[in-house]
């Protein structure tokens, strides 16, 4: 089986064009690899962006959404996989299930909660899957700030930041995704 990249990002409507390219690339960029997507099936924001560009390029595409959800996200019905589930948490959980990797771009509050809860059960040992930050503008500089702090002052221990590798372009994180991913059996 091919590998399942999860993509979290930002679901806003009102993302600037240069970031949406970047999503594209993403989509785009699975697509030529051969890979498969799995995201939280909305059509907007950057998230749409990625799905239809994977889509378009003949990627394997799951989406995965709350039933409450569906039309507040605007569901993309022509993904292969449509998986309806109760709520976030179960959301979160089926794509966690479906992931061979993480690929996190810039985003509001559910894609940093969703980064924090994979990088927190990696730093545990729950799994020890690649999560990669695609962040060409620095969106997520301040949670490194903030993740380096915790270490320092005690609160946290291991390279958090680390954990964290950050690309600047779609292939640039693919490649890093590639790298670190283990041979399957
Ligand atoms: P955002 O980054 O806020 O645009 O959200 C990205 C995706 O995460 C959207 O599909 C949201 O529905 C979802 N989301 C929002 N809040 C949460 C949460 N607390 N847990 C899991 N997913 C969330």
């Amino acid at each position: 089986m091919s590998l399942a990249v999860c993509v979290f990002c930002s679901s806003a409507d009102g993302v600037p064009g240069p970031l949406r390219g970047l999503a594209a690339d993403v989509g785009a960029g699975l697509a030529t690899r051969g890979w498969r997507l799995v995201y939280g099936g909305g059509g907007l924001g950057l998230m749409g962006e990625v799905a239809r560009a994977a889509l378009a390029g003949g990627a394997h595409v799951t989406g995965v959404i709350p039933h409450g959800l569906a039309a507040l996200e605007a569901e993309l019905l022509e993904v292969d996989d449509l998986v309806r589930v109760d709520d976030l948490r179960a959301r979160k959980a089926a794509m966690d299930a479906r992931a061979d990797a993480f690929l996190v771009l810039p985003g509001g509050l559910g894609t940093l909660e969703e980064l924090l809860e994979t990088l927190t059960l990696r730093q545990l040992g729950v799994h020890d899957r690649p999560i990669v930050l695609l962040d060409p503008e620095g969106h997520w500089r301040a949670l490194h700030d903030l993740l380096d702090g915790l270490v320092a002052s005690g609160f946290a221990s291991g390279d958090l930041a680390g954990a964290l590798p950050t690309a600047h372009r779609a292939e640039e994180a693919l490649d890093a995704l590639a790298a670190q991913v283990r041979p399957q059996g």
